[in-house]
C-alpha cells in the first residue's frame, strides 16, 4: 500500500497538469500520478499529426458540445492566456497559424509532452506506468484505489482518465466506470472527430482519391459547410473536414447527407458555361473525357454516371438539360450517411460524465468531497482545432489545484 496526498488516475494531457498545478499551490503535498500504459502521453504525442494542435485562438462556446452549458464560463478561470503562460513557462512557445490553431513553435507533439514530464520530474510527482487502476472508494477521508499491482491511499483522487476514443493510445471506459462506482451519471458516449459512413455505390471507383471541395453536412435543420481535403474511401469519406463536420452527428447518421462541391470557386452557372464551351471539344467525343483536365478523371467519370448518363455517350449531344443535370452533380454530389467510424478510429469521445454534479470553479465532485475529474471523460466535446486540449488543460488545471488546496498539510 502506498500513500499519497493526491492520486491522479491517468497520465494524459489533464492529467499531468493536474500533477503540475496541485504541486504549484502546496510542493510538498505527495502526488502520484497512475498510468496503465507504458508511459504517460501516449495520446498527446500523437496529437495534430504529431505536432500537437495545442489550443486555438478562437476559444468560444461555439466550439463546444456539452448537455451543460455552465461548464463554459469556467473557461476564463484558465484560459488561452494562461495555458500561454502556462507553457511558455515550461519553455513551450506557441505558433499561431492562420486558421487560428495554435501549435509548439517547434511543431513536435513530444516536445509538449518532454515539457510536461520534466515539470513533473522537477516537482517530485511520482509516476507510475504500466499500472491499471481497476476500483477506487472513499472509506472514511481516505480514499482506496486499486490497481492490478497495488493499492494506494490518498486524501484527494482525481479522475483524469479520459474518453473511449483511441483504445490504442489509452483510450477506455475506466474513468467513466469509476466515476459512476461513486454515483456520477454519464450521458450516451459516442465517437466524435472521426470518419463517417456513407452510401458507396456511386463512389465506388473514388476509393484512396483525395480533393480539395466545399463539404455540407445537412442533418435535420442543421447544416454546416466547410472547405477542405477529403478522402474517398471504401466506407465514405475521411479528411479533416470531415471529421470536423462528423460532430455534427453525435454518433448517428439517420437522415443526414452530405453535399459536396467539387468546383467551389465556381458558381453553377460558370459550370454549366464550362460544360457548353467544351462539349463540342471532347477527345473521341466521349463523355468518359468531358472533364479531363477540369476535375480528377475519376471524380469526372462518378459525375457523369450519377447525373443518369453513359461514360461512352457523345458529349457533342449533350442537351440542355443534361448539361443542367451534371452541372448540379458538380456544385452538390449528394451522399447520403449512413453512420460514423467507430470509436477506436475516433479523436475524441462525445458525451460523458454530467457536469451538473461538479463544481465547475474547482472540478471537485457534489457527491464525494475530495473526488476530482478534468479531461474527456466530463460531458465537453470541442471542435477539431486544439479546442479538446484546451479543454484538457482548463479543467485539469484548476481540478490540481482544487485537490492541493483541499489536502491539510
Ligand atoms: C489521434 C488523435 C489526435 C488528436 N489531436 C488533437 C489535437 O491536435 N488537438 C486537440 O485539441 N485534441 C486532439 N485530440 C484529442 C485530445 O488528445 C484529447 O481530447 C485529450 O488528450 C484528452 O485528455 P485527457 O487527459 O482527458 O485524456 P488522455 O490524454 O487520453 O489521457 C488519459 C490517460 O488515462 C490513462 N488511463 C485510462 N484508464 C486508466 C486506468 N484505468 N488506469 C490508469 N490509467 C488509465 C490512459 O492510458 C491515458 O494515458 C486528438 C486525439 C487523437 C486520438
Amino acid at each position: 500500500m502506498k500513500t499519497y496526498d493526491i492520486v491522479i488516475v491517468g497520465g494524459g494531457a489533464s492529467g499531468l497538469i493536474a500533477a503540475i498545478s496541485s504541486k504549484k499551490v502546496n510542493k510538498d503535498i505527495r502526488v502520484a500520478i497512475i498510468e496503465k500504459n507504458d508511459r504517460i502521453g501516449k495520446k498527446l504525442i500523437n496529437t495534430g499529426n504529431g505536432r500537437c494542435n495545442i489550443t486555438n485562438a478562437d476559444i468560444t462556446k461555439e466550439h463546444y458540445y456539452s448537455s451543460n452549458s455552465k461548464f463554459f464560463d469556467f473557461f476564463g478561470s484558465f484560459s488561452l492566456n494562461d495555458a500561454e503562460d502556462f507553457f511558455g513557462k515550461l519553455g513551450v512557445v506557441f505558433k499561431t497559424e492562420e486558421n487560428g490553431k495554435i501549435y509548439p513553435y517547434s511543431l513536435q507533439a513530444s516536445s509538449v509532452l518532454d515539457a510536461l514530464r520534466y515539470e513533473c520530474e522537477k516537482l517530485n510527482v511520482d509516476v507510475f506506468c504500466i499500472e491499471r487502476v481497476k476500483s477506487a472508494k472513499k472509506t472514511g477521508a481516505k480514499f482506496l484505489v486499486v490497481t492490478d499491482g497495488d493499492e494506494y491511499n490518498s486524501s484527494a483522487l482525481i479522475i483524469a482518465a479520459g474518453g473511449a476514443a483511441s483504445d490504442k493510445l489509452g483510450g477506455s471506459y475506466d474513468g467513466y466506470n469509476i466515476l459512476k462506482s461513486f454515483g456520477h451519471k454519464s450521458t450516451e458516449l459516442y465517437p466524435s472527430i472521426t470518419a463517417v459512413k456513407t452510401k458507396t455505390e456511386l463512389i465506388k471507383a473514388l476509393k484512396g482519391i483525395k480533393t480539395d471541395a466545399d463539404v455540407t453536412l445537412v442533418n435535420g435543420k442543421q447544416k454546416k459547410s466547410m472547405f477542405g481535403e477529403i478522402l474517398f474511401t471504401d466506407y465514405g469519406l475521411s479528411g479533416p473536414p470531415i471529421l470536423q463536420l462528423s460532430q455534427m452527428l453525435m454518433g448517428k447518421g439517420n437522415g443526414a447527407y452530405f453535399e459536396i462541391d467539387f468546383m467551389p470557386e465556381y458558381s453553377y452557372d460558370d459550370v454549366v458555361d464550362l460544360i457548353h464551351n467544351r462539349k463540342n471539344n471532347v477527345f473521341e467525343d466521349r463523355l468518359e473525357n468531358l472533364f479531363i483536365g477540369m476535375l480528377n478523371k475519376r471524380i469526372g467519370q462518378c459525375v457523369i454516371k450519377s447525373a443518369g448518363l453513359n461514360l461512352s455517350d457523345a458529349a457533342s449531344l449533350l442537351t440542355d438539360k443534361q448539361i443542367s443535370s451534371v452541372a448540379s452533380k458538380i456544385k452538390k454530389f449528394r451522399l447520403e450517411v449512413t453512420g460514423v467510424r467507430g470509436f477506436e478510429y475516433a479523436q475524441v469521445t462525445g458525451g460523458g460524465i454530467e457536469l451538473n454534479k461538479f463544481d465547475c470553479t474547482t472540478m471537485q465532485s457534489l457527491i464525494c468531497s475530495g473526488l476530482y475529474s478534468c479531461g474527456e471523460v466530463l460531458d465537453v466535446t470541442g471542435d477539431c482545432g486544439g479546442f479538446n486540449l484546451q479543454w484538457a488543460w482548463t479543467s485539469g488545471y484548476k481540478a490540481g489545484q482544487g485537490a492541493a488546496k483541499s489536502v491539510k498539510k
